[in-house]
């Protein structure tokens, strides 16, 4: 059997931490298992290195920060060896260069589009634990890039689907998927299973627990998760096509703190306007989320919707630059603002839903600045300052505590 498995930040975040992680894997090894393991930097240094980065240049170049960050994660590949091999077990770190996985150019943003196995495949012939760094590629350039904040979830589960592991355990320091942040809504119920889809949608919405590319990438090579705790034995949360629990009809609650607002006031109102705009973002690789347009009056029309608070200034130089195809009045932005989602499958089939999370919001006297809806998630943008209430409010609401 070959098994994957990533231990994040926190998991190896001191030698107490690092010895740990290396104890489970000899335990895996030991029952005669092929064993790969991704790492991430140690506790809190990627957020380190950003502000190492910042203070000599508050708008470092993306390349170089690419070529910055690799290092975390190689330190901890390379600890990891070292302690492996202390505990008298033969194990090898690899970073991106030498196992060759290869990406799109983006530095800052790139996506996994190939991994050569070979070096894996003969490491792990000769018996050797595979210790591989996450978040890092290479491009066609032969530069560092990285996969986005939280990237090393998708590295393990490219690498199970590249390898056809048998399983893919992401160890974290949480025990499984909850119904909200355990950590925001204390009284949160760890789920048993949850689909791809609607953990695709928790993901990107904002719950931080896996990163979206490695939920998206698990559904589309029939990759199965398991999300558990790298400290307790805990049974953890499977991710997988179809759970075989009752459908609930709403399985989960996010909160997107990161989320920025912003608006184009007075664009033309005539056909291609939208697609002008947003064509524009596209082009520089800017993902938007809820988006708002106004009826037109006057001739003129405005547009609102919302972007990752790191893309801001990205999306108003993107637009000033297309001020000569657009014609528009000024852009407005916002950043006190926060994204709460409600997602489940089984809100398909049941009408009333959002009438119920608007009625809880309602009642905790929080105000609604936009609306987004798709078949399983419902999203509302509010202020950020009433994140923690809301996302408490709306989850007591749909009956998810414990
Ligand atoms: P790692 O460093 O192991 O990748 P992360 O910090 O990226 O860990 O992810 C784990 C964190 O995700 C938890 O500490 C928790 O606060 C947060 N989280 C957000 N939403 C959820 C959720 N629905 N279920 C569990 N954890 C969640
Ligand atoms: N170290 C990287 C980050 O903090 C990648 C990861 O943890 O998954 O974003
Ligand atoms: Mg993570």
């Amino acid at each position: 059997m070959l098994v994957v498995k990533k231990f994040g930040g926190t998991s190896v975040a001191n030698k107490e931490r690092i010895f740990n992680v290396a104890k489970r894997c000899v335990e895996e090894y030991r029952k005669g298992n092929d064993v790969v393991v991704v790492l991430s930097a140690m506790g809190k240094y990627t957020d380190e290195l950003i502000d190492l980065a910042q203070d000599i240049n508050p708008r470092p170049p993306k390349r170089e920060m690419d070529m910055l960050f690799t290092i975390g994660e190689q330190m901890s590949v390379a600890l990891m060896a070292m302690a492996l091999n202390h505990l008298d077990v033969p194990a090898v770190s690899l970073n991106a260069f030498q196992v060759s996985m290869h990406t799109t150019s983006a530095y800052g943003n790139a996506r996994l589009k190939r991994i050569d196995t070979e070096r894996i495949r003969t490491e792990l012939e000769n018996r050797k634990i595979v210790v591989v760094t996450g978040f890092q590629g290479i491009n066609k350039f032969d530069d560092y890039t990285t996969l986005g904040r939280g990237g090393s979830d998708t590295t393990a589960v490219a690498l199970a689907a590249a390898l056809r592991a048998d399983a893919c355990e992401i160890y974290t320091d949480v025990d499984g998927i909850y119904t909200a942040d355990p950590r925001l809504v204390p009284n949160a119920r760890k789920l048993k299973g949850i689909t791809y889809d609607e953990m695709l949608d928790l993901a990107t919405l904002g719950a931080g627990v896996l990163h979206n590319r490695s939920v998206e990438m698990a559904k589309k090579y029939g990759v199965p998760l398991v999300v558990r705790s790298s400290l307790t034995n805990e049974e953890g949360t499977v991710v997988k096509e179809d759970v075989n629990v009752e459908r609930m009809l709403v399985s989960g609650v996010a909160l997107d703190r990161k989320a920025d607002r912003v608006a184009v006031i007075g664009l033309k109102d005539e056909p291609g306007i939208a697609f002008k705009v947003f064509d524009c973002l596209a082009k520089k690789h800017i993902n938007v989320d809820v988006i708002l347009q106004s009826i037109g009056r006057d001739g003129t029309k405005d547009i609102s919707f919302t972007v990752d608070d790191g893309d801001l200034e990205d999306t108003v130089a993107a637009l000033q630059e297309s001020r000569g195809r657009l014609s528009f009045d000024r852009i407005e932005s916002e950043t006190k603002i926060a994204k709460l989602s409600i997602v489940g499958a089984g809100m398909i089939s049941n009408p009333g839903v959002a009438a119920k999370m608007f009625e809880s919001l309602y009642n905790a006297n929080i105000n609604i600045n936009m609306i987004s809806t798709s078949e399983i998630r419902i999203t509302v943008l509010i202020n950020e300052a009433d994140g923690e209430r809301a996302i408490n409010a709306v989850h007591d609401a749909f009956g998810l505590a414990e």
